[in-house]
């Protein structure tokens, strides 16, 4: 069984696109909960879809890279 982690801000691209563009595959998360509210990169418009839906229609996660963080930076 597979558990999809999203993450508030990740970059998910579905299988099926948004109307307004023919490739408009990529949407980011807004919200996460019972229901999961996207919005679409190209238009910015936003979506709410039920988890289960939106988790059969994820071909990919793009999860951003924790380069934010300051590990191990030596500041002399
Ligand atoms: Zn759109």
């Amino acid at each position: 069984m597979n558990i999809i982690k999203l993450c508030e801000n990740d970059i998910i691209t579905l299988r099926k696109n948004h109307p307004c563009e023919k490739k408009a595959y990529d949407f980011k998360v807004l919200m996460v909960g019972s229901d999961i509210k996207i919005q679409c990169v190209k238009c910015l418009r936003t979506v709410i879809v039920p988890r289960i839906k939106l988790e059969k229609n994820i071909r990919l996660i793009n999860s951003e890279p924790p380069h934010k963080s300051a590990f191990g930076t030596d500041g002399k």
